[in-house]
C-alpha cells in the first residue's frame, strides 16, 4: 500500500459533525506527496477529527452523514482507513479534561 500523509489543514465551509455535533471548518486531505494539499470536492470523504466517524461532504460542501453504501465503500479505501487511523491517534493522545462539578 502506497503511503499517504494527511495535508496541511484547508478552510473549509463550516459545518457540524453529523455525529457528535464537533464544529468543523478545516481540513485536511490524504495525499501522496506530504507538501501537496488536497480541496475537498462534493462526495469526498472525510473524518470528523473529534470522533473519527467518516462523513462524507455534500453538494454545498457541508458535511453529512454517509449513507450504508457509502459507508460499506468508506471500509474499503485504505485512505479513508488510514486517515481514520491517524485521526484515532491523535484522539488517543489528547489530555483528558477534568470537569469538577
Ligand atoms: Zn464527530
Amino acid at each position: 500500500m502506497q503511503r499517504m500523509f494527511l495535508a496541511k489543514s484547508e478552510k473549509v465551509k463550516p459545518s457540524r459533525c453529523p455525529f457528535c455535533a464537533y464544529k468543523l471548518n478545516g481540513a485536511a486531505g490524504m495525499v501522496a506527496v506530504e507538501s501537496e494539499t488536497a480541496k475537498p470536492s462534493p462526495g469526498d470523504f472525510s473524518v470528523c477529527i473529534e470522533c473519527a466517524n467518516v462523513l462524507i461532504f455534500d453538494k454545498d460542501l457541508s458535511l453529512r452523514r454517509p449513507t450504508y453504501e457509502e459507508a460499506r465503500e468508506s471500509r474499503e479505501r485504505p485512505d479513508v482507513m488510514q486517515a481514520r487511523d491517524i485521526i484515532g491517534r491523535m484522539i488517543a493522545s489528547r489530555p483528558v479534561q477534568i470537569v469538577k462539578h
